[in-house]
């Protein structure tokens, strides 16, 4: 049964998913298998012939995430830096990529220390300016890299403005649309061509997979991604896969009450005195709020950031004494957890260029989970006070 034509909570619980063939078992069995029988020397059942080539559990996944995007082709991979490298496998030795300059850490670090040994050479740009962003072009331009919004400083790209200079240039557009997910905002509509998400985040929502997708409405990419899935080989496992289809039958419950729960706290957080900034993208007063209101639909995502007054010790401070929000790495699951990029999550950039960048070290990132607000409001003021 095809469900394109469903709502977007419908096709969260039943888009690629049919009852298993053989047993009628209501959910996507995991096929925990490295290889097919074959009846005849290369007559094979669908296209099933050895696992990193296909999976049905992974094709369901893969149906379904496509789906949820409004998009053709998903193409899964062990992790969303894997999905990063899947497309930048699509350029040659020679080729430039335009990134974010807020671009997630990782995907910064595989850009530099890795594509880079391989001729990929890659400038970073503020692709709020789209001035700055359509001069950074350079002939051997192929991908555009947008991640909206940004990590950790809720930046919101006009996904449509650059991919409108990207498209004229010639170049890929992908999206990297981790934060918003695609409950909120779907890229393709907006004229990307790929989208990538690190499952690992609200996809999963568990804390308990990682994984990566690639989803694309252009039959010509989706062939050459499904290539260099199996040709590059780092697929996810049927049992990742398995998690994350059982993930997203609750993607557009969750995601809805992480956006309840953070515009609540962000409006908290600006009324205390002890908070210098607040920055969160359904809040009149973030810079990019109009762009939001236009790209985003039903919500502003869990994510908030905030500066402290007093600098290192009072984040410090603040980070040791709060209890129900845990203090660690990542982000998307339905706990509650808060970090400080400067020494945790953006170490890497050095203080210079994170300082540029706006990443203070009063600087600290709320996830903000689907526990009870005023759970989560009495621990923020406890921790503050
Ligand atoms: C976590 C993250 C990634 C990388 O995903 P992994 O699954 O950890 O490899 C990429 N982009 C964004 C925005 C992320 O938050």
């Amino acid at each position: 049964m095809h469900h394109d034509n469903k709502g977007f909570g419908t096709r969260c619980i039943h888009a690629g998913q049919q009852p298993d063939p053989t047993t009628g078992a209501i959910m996507t069995p995991v096929y925990q298998t490295s290889t097919y029988v074959q009846k005849s020397p290369g007559v094979v059942i669908e296209d099933y012939d050895y696992a990193r080539s296909a999976n049905p559990t992974r094709k369901a996944l893969e149906a379904n995430l496509a789906s949820l995007e409004g998009g053709r082709h998903g193409i899964m991979f062990a992790s969303g830096l894997a999905s990063l490298a899947g497309c930048i496998h699509l350029l040659s030795s020679g080729d430039h990529v335009l990134l974010c300059d807020d671009v997630y850490g990782g995907t910064y670090r595989s850009l530099d220390k890795v594509f880079k040994q391989f001729g990929i050479t890659y400038t970073r740009v503020d692709m709020l300016d789209l001035d700055a962003t359509e001069a950074a072009f350079t002939p051997k331009t192929k991908l555009v890299w947008i991640e909206t919004p940004t990590n950790p400083l809720l930046k919101v790209v006009d996904i449509a403005a650059v991919a409108r200079i990207g498209k004229a240039r010639g170049a890929i557009v992908c999206v990297d649309n981790t934060f918003a997910t695609p409950v909120l905002q779907n890229p393709l509509s907006l004229g990307a061509d790929i989208v990538s998400h690190s499952c690992t985040k609200y996809i999963g929502g568990h804390s308990d997979v990682i994984g990566g997708v690639l989803i694309t409405n252009s039959d010509e990419l989706g062939e050459r991604l499904h290539y260099i899935q199996n040709a590059v080989g780092a697929i996810s496992a049927p049992w990742d896969c398995f998690l994350l289809l059982r993930s997203t039958k609750t993607l557009h419950v969750r995601v809805q009450r992480h956006c309840e729960n953070a515009a609540k706290i962000a409006d908290f957080l600006a009324q205390q005195s002890q908070i210098e900034r607040v920055i969160y993208p359904g809040r009149t007063d973030h810079p990019q709020h109009e762009i939001a209101k236009k790209q985003m639909r039903g919500g502003y995502g869990g994510m908030i950031t905030a500066t402290l007054k007093g600098g290192l010790p009072a984040a410090r401070n603040f980070l040791e004494r709060v209890q129900l929000f845990s203090l660690a790495e990542s982000l998307g699951g339905v706990e509650s957890l808060i970090e400080h990029p400067a020494i945790m999550t953006h170490a890497s950039i050095d203080k210079p260029l994170r300082e540029a960048l706006g990443i203070s070290d009063g600087l600290v990132r709320f996830s903000v989970g689907i526990e009870d607000v005023d759970d989560l409001i009495a621990d923020i003021a406890e921790a503050l006070g």
